[in-house]
């Protein structure tokens, strides 16, 4: 049994599990626009969640202690808002891709197409070309190779998506939800920039520091190493969950699957490849990408450098679950708990594990920000609390 008598004083009102981004922003965000005290905790010993920044002691170099994060979003209200608490600076990723035939830029663009095919196409030119090689006996892309296939053919979709698809997911592209790829994933245009959106950047001191930020306020306590246990909710008016929806029903229905990635660390001097993020489709490489770390911060020198070669694999009990795979019996599975979950009093479920979707910092920070007002006014007009499983 837990006891947290000491914090479910009158002064303590919600309990927020997870100091991620999400759980940062509702604390936040229930201070100031309503006043309510919160209690946030986290079963890891440091805030931030998966976004978790650190200083390496030995070189300096800000490493991401969870994979290579960079922010980007469309909405205004989200960069203002995280622009606040952080000194965000221009960071463009600019990701290349290493095969057989050399390394080329991605997402595939004007300069893959033209130096793949050794072309010199001009942008309509090459939109012309890239509709000829698409399978146009494609109409109902059944999976994820139809869908590439019908955009870009058999070439570049070999050449940069079937291994890497392979490797990141486990399993055959042919098995995988053709939704994946709902874009055209090529350019024809020189722009290299890995993300469309209008704002983008790291900040300077990393994540952790801006998520510090984001919960000092009077109103916030912050508890780490504290995992959630069903009997702590009596204690608080209500609880925000942000980890895992299984999880929180002690996976009673089994567990929703996830990959997992890991990581191989490299310490050298000097430049170790030229750029943050290299790609390696070729399915004989084992691992996915390396990425090196002081590339995200290019404001900064430093005379040593960390690289981390990145592999895929299943997740299991022990590892931490990132990318969810959301194959047909997933969804089946996770309609069950959300059933479990909407007969539960006084929980509302968010953020990236909690609602078992994949989403970005921008995305988890907003939907934080537009939930906290949605809540607030429905209990102010005793209305239905909201609920967060749009999407699913
Ligand atoms: C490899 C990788 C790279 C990524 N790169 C980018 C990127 O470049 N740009 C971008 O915008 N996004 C990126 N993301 C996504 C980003 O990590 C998420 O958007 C973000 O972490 C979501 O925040 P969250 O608070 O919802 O979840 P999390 O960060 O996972 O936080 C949840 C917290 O809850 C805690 N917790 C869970 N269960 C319990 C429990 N029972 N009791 C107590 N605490 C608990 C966990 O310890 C964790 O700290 C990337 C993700 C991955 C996997």
């Amino acid at each position: 049994m837990t006891n947290l008598s000491q914090v479910s004083d009158s002064e303590q009102r919600v309990l927020i599990v997870g100091a991620g981004f999400s759980g940062a922003v509702l604390a936040r965000q229930l201070a100031e626009l309503a006043n309510i005290k919160s209690l946030v905790i986290d079963s890891r010993e440091h805030i931030a969640g998966n976004c978790h920044t650190e200083r390496d002691a030995e070189t300096g170099i800000m490493i991401h202690r969870y994979g290579p994060h960079i922010f980007h979003t469309n909405r205004a209200d989200v960069w203002d808002y995280v622009n606040r608490f952080g000194d965000f600076r221009p960071f463009v990723n600019r990701v290349k891709a290493t095969i057989d035939q050399g390394v080329f830029s991605l997402p595939v663009n004007l300069h893959t197409i033209n130096q793949f095919f050794g072309t010199n196409l001009s942008p309509a030119e090459a939109r012309e070309f890239i509709e000829q090689k698409a399978d146009t006996s494609i109409t109902e892309p059944a999976n994820f190779e139809e869908q590439a296939l019908k955009f870009i053919g058999r070439e570049l979709y070999e050449a940069f998506f079937q291994g890497y698809t392979k490797k990141q997911w486990g399993c055959d592209p042919r098995e995988l939800p053709a939704a994946i790829l709902s874009r055209l994933p090529v350019r024809f245009s020189y722009d290299d920039n890995y993300y469309n959106s209008s704002f983008q950047g790291i900040p300077a001191e990393g994540y952790t520091e801006v998520v510090a930020k984001i919960l000092s306020h009077p109103n916030i306590e912050v508890r780490l190493n504290t995992r959630y246990e069903h009997d702590m909710a009596k204690s608080f008016d209500h609880v925000f969950y942000t980890g895992p929806l299984d999880g929180y029903f002690d996976h009673r229905l089994g567990r929703l699957s996830y990959r997992t990635v890991f990581w191989e660390e490299k310490r050298a001097t000097g430049d170790f490849q030229g750029v943050a993020v290299m790609n390696y489709p070729n399915p004989e490489v084992p691992y996915t990408r390396i990425h090196e770390h002081k590339h995200f911060t290019p404001w900064e020198k430093h005379e040593a450098t960390q690289a981390f070669v990145e592999y895929s694999k299943e997740t299991g009990p022990d590892d931490i679950p990132y990318y969810p795979k959301r194959l047909p019996a997933d969804k089946e599975l996770l309609a069950a708990y959300i059933e479990l979950a909407k007969a539960e009093h006084k929980v509302s479920f968010l953020g990236r594990l909690a609602t078992y979707r994949y989403l970005d910092m921008h995305q988890v920070i907003g939907e934080a920000m537009d939930f906290v007002e949605r809540w607030l006014s429905a209990k102010e007009n005793g209305e239905a609390l909201p609920e967060c499983w749009q999407g699913l």
